[in-house]
């Protein structure tokens, strides 16, 4: 099925979401909504048609996680981490593992998650790698020992695409099943914001892999050699711009009765559709410096901080209560920041917040 034939149904649901707010503390997982969401065939837009997959176009699903942000950043989140681990299966040279988990997570029996910000953009200071890979001498496989600081979704998963560091400096990434011995995922971390997604850090002792489960690698920086989508790529200024968005629709109600706030409103649906329009140019393949994936993420992340703090302040002490989805805008605003965000879009946010020179 196209793009254009999922559609209505897909913006129904975002609809549906834009009138709820899911709870978003570590006591929930998101079951019943990830449920509806693989209803309308979200497992299977990534996934090549070789495989049993939709096979959506690059440019459509990026819209796809734009638009999917507009009801709910929590939901839209876990699929990304999902569809991060597919995308490492997708561009492997090891076809059978491919064959094997590809056709089983397109009929969402198996769901996966990816454990790899400690090859990107996490524990990067350190001086020895977070998690340290040996070759097995009783295989011809490896050994995992170490921390991978962050795996979203990790309770519910039964595979994880994480990696590891060898010795002289190559780096892996495997497709692990959760339930082999020596793997613990800790429990959940409470966060500022999506504490639903639990999010958690992976314990390796001693995790023993074959060779026939690496998917990339070993070699000098895998992460950009062909494993596919790095730190602060498009797909996540399609989330944030998402996010966005959503806020300033939720805002715009608000405004329906209380003309007053139009002026404030406006300016930011202007900022919006400018950046939407460079967000399309740009995964339809324009290139120019002013829409490179850092400049756009850098005002996808500027736009979802003030349109969240803009609606909040509309909402007055009402939207300051728990439970009230301008406070939950605010605080998953601030996920943007901190995810998958490369330090020159880093040092961009932060010199527009303090004024600082450039
Ligand atoms: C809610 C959430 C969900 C996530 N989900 C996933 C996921 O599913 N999969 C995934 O792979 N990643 C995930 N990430 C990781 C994310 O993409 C980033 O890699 C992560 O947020 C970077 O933060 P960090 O604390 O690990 O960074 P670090 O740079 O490791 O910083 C950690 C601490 O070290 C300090 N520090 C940093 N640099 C230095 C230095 N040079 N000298 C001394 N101290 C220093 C910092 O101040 C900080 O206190 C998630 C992150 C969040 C917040």
């Amino acid at each position: 099925m196209s793009f254009a034939e999922q559609w209505p149904a897909v913006e129904q649901f975002i609809q549906s979401l834009q009138q709820r707010v899911l709870p978003d503390s570590v006591e929930h997982w998101p079951a019943a909504e990830l449920s509806e969401l693989r209803q309308l065939g979200a497992d299977r837009w990534n996934i090549p048609a070789a495989y049993g997959g939709e096979e959506l176009a690059s440019a459509e699903l990026m819209q796809m996680y734009r638009q999917l942000a507009r009801g709910s950043l929590l939901l839209t989140f876990i699929l990304t981490q999902r569809n991060a681990a597919c995308q490492r299966i997708i561009t492997s040279a090891n076809t059978p593992l491919a064959e094997k988990l590809l056709p089983a997570m397109c009929r969402s029996e198996l769901f996966a998650t990816v454990g790899i910000s400690h090859l990107t953009t996490s524990r990067q200071h350190l001086s020895i790698p977070a998690v340290q890979v040996a070759v097995d001498s009783e295989s011809d496989g490896y050994i995992l020992n170490g921390t991978v600081p962050w795996a979203s979704g990790a309770s519910a998963a039964s595979l994880i695409v994480t990696g590891g560091t060898l010795e002289d400096g190559r780096q892996l990434l495997a497709a692990i099943p959760t339930s082999r011995p020596g793997l613990d995922i800790l429990a959940p971390v409470s966060l500022l914001g999506l504490g639903a997604s639990h999010t958690a850090a992976v314990q390796l002792s001693n995790v023993r892999i074959a060779a026939d489960e690496v998917l990339h690698g070993p070699l000098e920086k895998v992460m950009s050699h062909g494993a596919g989508g790095g730190a602060g790529s498009l797909g996540t200024t399609a989330v944030a711009l998402g996010s966005a968005e959503g806020t300033l629709e939720r805002f715009q109600r608000d405004a329906e009765t209380r003309p007053d706030l139009l002026q404030f409103l406006n300016p930011l649906q202007k900022e919006a559709a400018h950046l939407a329009a460079d967000f399309t140019a740009a995964v339809e393949g324009d290139s120019s410096p002013q829409r490179s994936a850092e400049a756009l993420r850098q005002r996808a992340n500027s736009l979802v901080v003030r349109s969240a703090q803009s609606w909040l302040a509309a909402t007055r002490g009402a939207g300051y209560v728990c439970g009230h989805a301008a406070e939950q805008a605010v605080r998953e605003s601030m996920f943007f920041l901190v995810w998958s965000c490369p330090q020159p879009v880093l040092e961009g946010n932060l010199r527009e917040f303090t004024c600082a020179g450039s």
